[in-house]
């Protein structure tokens, strides 16, 4: 059997094929769940980028309002004081008094953004900047990430966003490029910027948190859906298994039946049923192979024939059944004498025969003459004494199965004649 053959015979038991079907449709939906998940984050940050967009559009409008109108005068407050950024230089009149006696003071769009931003950032966590990599007001000095996105601002890039990590919080941060109006020159042509020039960028940042709930509800049923669906699947497939189970189950015994039966009809072809040594069927069988075998490595081997004297005189006087007791108590003794690798037979009636495995007639006779005594001395049930006759043959290379089982005969039928209960042989050393 290759590796492959035992591999496929593993994974057709119906436990592991359901096992490996189970594991592969538990990856299935786990990858089916990690990516539904990663989907619905890139649309929460795609929904929080719009978001981002519509801010600093709105901030823009307001920017721009202001801007047409070069600016606005508010009360000075605890909100809003003179600003120091606003030199009376470009602005001569940045601080007024009403004739009612109001103080008043001016506020240009980046001064005006910076208040929102402000308030914003106290009401909804959403804070936002406008920065520049030329601040005229410190205040608007860049960080790295605003740098960055200033620098790629320079590049051509419209827009810089990313999602980054802070004090154990998400926050989106997008920023846009600011370009320089005509409105824009009164305060900033001093710093050599024409019309359509970028000036810095506009950024928002607002806290993933306001997302996630929803995420949060999405990706429950996300986890419900796919709990079920794994679970119908895992049902299915522990049915599958139970109905496989069952039928190679039936299969199994099927065979398992099949094997008992041909190995009963195995043993009763070539078995003897009264003694269950071997039968002369399966004996003649061994016989040829044994010879085939002696042929090709010139191996000894010998033939003991034997019969059981007077046997006719024990069925007569004891009866059949008596004779039947005998023959088999016999096989039990014999059997005892003899090595595993000997084929021991019964040949018909009150007959038997040994193949004495890679032993020459020497040692065939020895045993011959061991097992005659063992007979001898055996208390047989009712009959007590029985005796045998027997003949051992020598193989010769050009015998055949036939030849050499007639020699081991005419060696018994000689020792019957010579008064029965002897061993005869018949081999080059007798002549
Ligand atoms: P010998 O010493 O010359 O062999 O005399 P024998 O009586 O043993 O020889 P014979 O061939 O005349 O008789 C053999 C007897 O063996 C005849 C037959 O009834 C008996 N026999 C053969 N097979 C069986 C068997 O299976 N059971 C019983 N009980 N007897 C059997
Ligand atoms: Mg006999
Ligand atoms: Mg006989």
């Amino acid at each position: 059997m290759t590796r492959n053959d035992t591999f496929s015979r593993i994974l057709v038991q119906p436990g592991n094929y359901s096992m490996v079907l189970a594991v592969a449709w538990t990856m299935v939906i786990v990858i089916s769940m990690l990516v539904a998940i990663a989907s619905q984050k890139r649309e929460m940050t795609s929904i929080a980028k719009n978001v981002a967009r519509a801010y600093i559009d709105k901030d823009l409008l307001f920017r721009n309002w202001v801007a047409l109108h070069g600016g606005i005068y508010v009360p000075i407050n605890d909100m809003t004081s003179p600003n120091p950024n606003i030199p009376r230089s470009i602005v001569p009149e940045r601080d007024l008094t009403t004739p009612g006696g109001q103080n008043l003071t001016f506020v240009n769009p980046s001064y005006l953004t910076r208040q929102l931003y402000d308030l914003a950032l106290r009401k909804k966590h959403i804070s936002g900047r406008i920065t520049s990599l030329k601040p005229l007001n410190p205040h608007n000095q860049p960080d790295a990430w605003e740098t960055a996105a200033l620098e790629a601002f320079e590049r051509g890039e419209q827009e810089y966003a990313s999602v980054d990590k802070e004090g154990g919080q998400h926050s989106l941060r997008l920023m846009r490029p600011l370009l320089t109006t005509e409105n824009c020159l009164p305060c900033h042509r001093q710093q050599g910027y024409k019309v359509g020039d970028i000036r810095g960028g506009i950024s928002v940042k607002l806290p993933m948190e306001l997302f996630e709930s929803s995420l949060h509800k999405q990706a429950a049923m996300v986890w419900l859906g796919h709990g079920i669906m794994w679970a119908l699947g895992l049902t299915g497939i522990y049915a599958g298994y139970r109905g496989l189970k069952r039928r190679t189950d039936e299969r199994d015994r099927a065979e398992e039946e099949l094997q008992r039966v041909n190995a009963l009809l195995e043993s009763q072809a070539t078995t003897d049923f009264l003694t269950g040594i071997t039968n002369r069927r399966k004996f003649i069988e061994l016989l040829e192979m044994e010879i085939r075998e002696a042929k090709r490595y010139s191996m000894p081997l010998a033939l003991v024939f034997f019969d059981i004297d007077h046997f006719k005189k024990v069925n007569d006087t004891f009866g059949h059944e008596t004779g039947d007791r005998v023959l088999s108590e016999l096989a039990v003794v014999v059997n005892a004498a003899i090595r595993e690798t000997d084929i021991f037979a019964r040949f018909g009636g009150e007959e038997f025969i040994i193949l004495v495995h890679n032993n020459d007639v020497k040692t065939g006779r020895s045993l011959a003459e061991k097992i005659r005594l063992a007979i001898e001395q055996h208390d047989f049930p009712i009959v007590h004494s029985v005796t045998c006759s027997f003949g051992v043959a020598q193989f010769y290379p050009d015998d055949t199965a036939q030849t050499f089982m007639i020699r081991s005969d005419e060696a018994m039928y000689a020792a019957k004649q010579k008064g029965r209960n002897r061993v005869e042989t018949r081999c080059d050393c007798q002549t």
